[in-house]
C-alpha cells in the first residue's frame, strides 16, 4: 500500500477567489507524489516532489508564493525527514532559492548536518544546483502593504506578536507540507514555508525544526502548520512519535495534538497532518480552515478540500 497526504496551511481562508487555484495546486501535488509512490519510489522522494509542486504554485506561502517578513523581504524555512533512516535535513531563513525543500533534502543527503541557516544555507543550495530565484519586490509590495495595514489594525506591530497572530489567523496560513507511506512501508515528511507574514527578520519557525513542525520515524510522519512558536514549544513532532510508539493511530495522534495545542495556546493556534505505518490518516486543526488532500493506492481519485 502507498499513501500521501498534503496540506496548504491552517489558518483563516478568506480569499475565495483563490480557492480553485489552491485546489488545483493540491491536486497536482498529490498526483506528483502518487506517481513516485505507485512506481515503487521512496516516501522521501514523494514528499519532496509534492512540496516542490506547492512551492512552485505561487499561490501558497512557500517557495515562489512566500509571504514577506517585517521589512518586506522573503526568508524561507523548510525541513524533510526520512523515517526509515531517521535522518533529516533543513534550512532556515534561506533566501533567493526557488525550492527550499530541495535545499533541505540536499542537507540530508550531502552533509552530516541537520540544519543550515541564513546566507550560508542559500550559498549551499546554490552550490548544489538548486535554482536561484530573485524575488521581485515590486510584485510583492502590494501584498506586503496590505498585510501591514491588517496587522496595524491590531495597533501594536512588535508587542505581543503571538497574541496578534491568534487574532489575525490570515497572517499564518498557506504553509505547505506532505507526509507519505511508500510500498516498502517507509514514512517521510516535508514542510516548507515563507513563515509568519511580517515576522521579524531572522525569525525561524517550526517547519525546519525536526521534532517540532516536521518529523518522521518508522511509526508515523507529521507536518505541522500554524503559529510556529507554539508548535516548537509543544514539540509537536516528537510528541507524535511518542504517541504513535504507544499505539495511537495517526488519526488519534492528530486529534490529541490539536486538543493539546488548543488547551495550552487557545483556538487558532495550528493544525497538522499525520500518517502512520498502517496507512491511517490524521488531519486536525483548530483554525477556521486548512487546505488539505490525500490519495492512496486504495482510492481511485485524490480527495482535496479547501479550506
Ligand atoms: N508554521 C509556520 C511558521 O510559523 C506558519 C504556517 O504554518 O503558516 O513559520
Amino acid at each position: 500500500m502507498w499513501c500521501i497526504v498534503v496540506h496548504g496551511g491552517a489558518g483563516q481562508w478568506s480569499e475565495r477567489e483563490k480557492f480553485s487555484s489552491v485546489e488545483y495546486a493540491i491536486l497536482k501535488s498529490l498526483k506528483a507524489g502518487a506517481s513516485i509512490l505507485e512506481s515503487g519510489g521512496s516516501a522521501l522522494d514523494a514528499v519532496v516532489n509534492s512540496v516542490m509542486v506547492l512551492e512552485d504554485s505561487g499561490v501558497l506561502n512557500a517557495g515562489l508564493g512566500s509571504y514577506p517578513n517585517l521589512v518586506g523581504e522573503i526568508e524561507m524555512d523548510a525541513g524533510v525527514m526520512d523515517g526509515k533512516s531517521l535522518r533529516a535535513g533543513a534550512v532556515g531563513c534561506i533566501r533567493n532559492v526557488k525550492n527550499p525543500v530541495l535545499a533541505a533534502k540536499l542537507v540530508l543527503e550531502k552533509t552530516d548536518h541537520v540544519l543550515l541557516v541564513g546566507e550560508w544555507a542559500s550559498k549551499f543550495a546554490a552550490s548544489m544546483g538548486v535554482p536561484v530565484f530573485d524575488f521581485d519586490r515590486s510584485i510583492r509590495l502590494p501584498k506586503y502593504m496590505d498585510l501591514v495595514r491588517k496587522f496595524d489594525e491590531g495597533n501594536t506591530r512588535y508587542k505581543s506578536n503571538l497574541k496578534l497572530y491568534k487574532q489575525y489567523p490570515h497572517l499564518f496560513h498557506e504553509t505547505v507540507g506532505a507526509v507519505a507511506l511508500d510500498c516498502e512501508g517507509n514514512l517521510a515528511s516535508a514542510t516548507s514555508t515563507g513563515g509568519l507574514a511580517l515576522k521579524l527578520p531572522g525569525r525561524v519557525g517550526d517547519s525546519p525544526l525536526i521534532g517540532a513542525g516536521t518529523y518522521a520515524d518508522k511509526n508515523i510522519a507529521v507536518s505541522s502548520t500554524g503559529v510556529g512558536e507554539y508548535i516548537i514549544l509543544l514539540g509537536v513532532g516528537i510528541r507524535a512519535s511518542i504517541y504513535a510508539e504507544n499505539g495511537f493511530t495517526a488519526k488519534e495522534v492528530a486529534e490529541k495534538l490539536v486538543q493539546l495545542l488548543t488547551l495550552k495556546f487557545g483556538e487558532n493556534s495550528g493544525g497538522l497532518i499525520a500518517l502512520d505505518k498502517n496507512g491511517s490518516i490524521g488531519i486536525s486543526y483548530n483554525t477556521p480552515g486548512m487546505a488539505r488532500g490525500y490519495f492512496s493506492s486504495e482510492m481511485s481519485e485524490p480527495t482535496v478540500m479547501v479550506p
